[in-house]
């Protein structure tokens, strides 16, 4: 295809699209052009509300002013440093203010340019601490089922959605999985976490019985799995794993990556569900998705544990060329301080009740087998269409970008994270929309 003057749209053929169905996009692209607040604008100037902050990362809504002003200001003043053996201030200044929203003990801030990065980081951490304290025999890692970590090698092996997986060769050796906690069974509709299930944390002390814990490095999860299609921890259940994990000398890793930065009503889940982990990757809201940027926060006993042996040595022999780029630490910043100014960082807790009811009045409407929320997080579950698992899902998310709203999906469920800064007329035109949708989804 040649580029088309008329309408300023280019040739599609060079660009390979991460994740994307190549062939069905390209026969009908949809292009965004603007954004600004809850929403975008398409090539052709139609209004698109968006009901899932780009791909969760835009928490205070797009095009904030003071985060457009401070990446400006700083590709003018400091376009790069090297963070090798050199700094720049606002590096510093961010890890200080990003500590003071952390759950206590969780004090040094590491940081990468994904949420990827920030997984890989956090495993090669977590090895790493417990090889320098002379437990070396620790470097088996623990994922789980459905678990969406990432793309990278040791993102896919910890994760658990086979579709991510399969292409690519024999992954990691020494890594496990325990089960997920998907029971619609039991939990089906519930309103916020599941009543059932806590006892599936109990998995890990099978795996600790299969393979010793003293052969066990890490147990990374997501508090609530996102983008398997948004299961949230049953009561009880993050809590057992945090035992479990002390019981055995296990570290327990968060990947809030999509749930960190106000998702679920506090800053982040770890705080929501009263479980504190000792590390915990995040990326996405941090720059409120306009750099990349990502980061590891981990427990000062563990950054503590690196801090030995000759000073001029490098501790950690790991990092990027971007680690704490400039732009990146200036747009978080900014970002940081929107949040603070307009409490969005629990704008999520306040909404939590009306976006929850909205989206649970969906029960009854063709196809729709479950409905799950927490904060400004939500899952519409359809049965599959016989033969064609994703197809209807994806139907469903064409009709709504037809009449102007944007949601994602995963599978067969629909998946909404709005930006925080969302008003209640959106929830219900968002719902509104996807109801139609439902209704006339084959
Ligand atoms: N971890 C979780 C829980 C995620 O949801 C994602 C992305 O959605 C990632 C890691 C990977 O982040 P990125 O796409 O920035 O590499």
């Amino acid at each position: 295809m040649t580029s088309d003057r008329s309408t300023d749209t280019p040739s599609l053929d060079a660009h390979w699209m991460p994740f994307t169905a190549n062939r069905q996009f390209k026969q009908a692209p949809r292009l965004l052009a603007r954004a600004e607040g809850m929403h975008y604008w398409t090539q052709e100037g139609r209004q698109v509300l968006d009901g899932v902050a780009g791909l969760w990362c835009v928490n205070a809504g797009h095009a904030r002013p003071r985060i457009v002003q401070a990446i400006a200001q700083q590709a003018s003043v400091l376009d790069y440093a090297p963070p090798f053996q050199m700094g720049h201030p606002q590096a510093f200044e961010l890890a200080e203010e990003l500590v003071k929203l952390t759950p206590p003990g969780l004090d040094k801030v590491f940081f990468t340019n994904s949420g990827s990065e920030s997984v890989e980081t956090a495993l090669k951490m977590a090895l790493a601490y417990h090889h320098v304290r002379g437990e070396g025999s620790r470097t088996r890692l623990i994922g789980r089922e459905r678990g969406y970590h990432g793309v990278n090698f040791g993102g896919i092996s910890v994760g658990g959605i086979v579709g991510n997986r399969k292409l690519f060769g024999t992954l990691l050796s020494g890594v496990d999985h325990i089960r997920h906690t998907h029971d619609p069974a039991r939990n089906a509709f519930s309103f916020g976490q599941p009543a059932h299930g806590a006892e599936l944390a109990d998995d890990l002390e099978r795996l600790c019985a299969l393979h010793d814990a003293s052969t066990i490095a890490a147990v990374i999860v997501e508090p609530v799995a996102g983008s398997t299609g948004v299961l949230l921890p049953p009561q009880g259940y993050l809590q057992r794993l945090r035992a479990i994990c002390d019981r055995h000398g296990i570290l327990l890793i968060f990947d809030e990556v999509i749930t960190g930065f106000g998702r679920t009503g506090q800053p982040f889940a770890a705080q929501t569900f009263g479980v504190t982990p000792d590390l915990m990757t995040v990326a996405k809201g941090l720059t409120n998705g306009c750099v990349p940027m990502g980061a590891v926060f981990a427990k000062s006993a563990i950054h503590d544990a690196f801090m030995r042996g000759p000073e001029q040595a490098i501790e950690f022999p790991h990092g990027y060329t971007y680690s704490a780029h400039p732009l990146a630490c200036a747009a978080a910043l900014a970002t940081l301080q929107t949040y603070a100014e307009e409490n969005l960082l629990t704008r999520a807790s306040a909404l939590h009740e009306h976006f929850g009811r909205a989206l649970h009045a969906l029960r009854g409407l063709p196809h729709v087998v479950d409905v799950r929320n927490i904060g400004l997080v939500g899952g519409v579950e359809l049965a599959p269409l016989p033969d064609a698992p994703g197809k209807r899902a994806f139907d469903v998310f064409l009709d709504c970008w037809e009449q102007g709203v944007l949601i994602r999906t995963t599978g067969d469920t629909v998946a909404l994270s709005p930006p925080l800064i969302i008003e209640k007329a959106h929830i219900d035109r968002i719902v509104d929309t996807l109801a139609g949708a439902l209704r006339r989804a084959a």
